[in-house]
């Protein structure tokens, strides 16, 4: 598959209003907008650093992913996610070389991109996500 570079780093944390600040205030970067998406109960801050971003993940609910993710392991970093050029051939050629996928088919994250999750067990403990836009 291509890879083009790292699209986001995903940061769990309990309030985009207050952790942003570290972006904002001391790194002086700029929080470009704020989305929610339902679907994974959370609101996404995107604050974007040449050709990528860090995206501030926080909870809607206390039984979304994010939420659950911070129960359990605290705040921090959450996922990583690599651009690539096609994804649904990512996908097909990951299912070829027998890697463990959370989601079998894209499906739409923030941003309108085109995104899917590789199982941790197969990253030494990192959630990647894959996603093309
Ligand atoms: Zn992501």
């Amino acid at each position: 598959m291509k890879v083009k570079h790292i699209d986001h780093i995903g940061v769990a944390v309990k309030s985009i209003d207050q952790a942003g600040k570290f972006y904002t205030e001391i790194l002086g970067l700029g929080i470009e907008d704020v989305e929610n998406v339902a679907e994974q109960k959370v609101n996404v801050a995107f604050i974007p650093i040449t050709d990528s971003e860090v995206e501030l993940l926080e909870s809607t609910d206390p039984d979304g992913p994010v939420a659950k993710y911070i129960d359990s392991r605290g705040e921090g970093v959450q996922h990583i996610a690599f651009r690539v050029e096609n994804i649904e051939e990512a996908l097909e050629e990951l299912k070829e070389r027998g890697v463990r996928l959370i989601d079998q088919a894209p499906r739409e994250g923030a941003g309108g991109a085109k995104i899917a999750f590789i199982h941790p067990k197969e990253t030494n403990g990192v959630l990647v996500e894959i996603c093309e836009r």
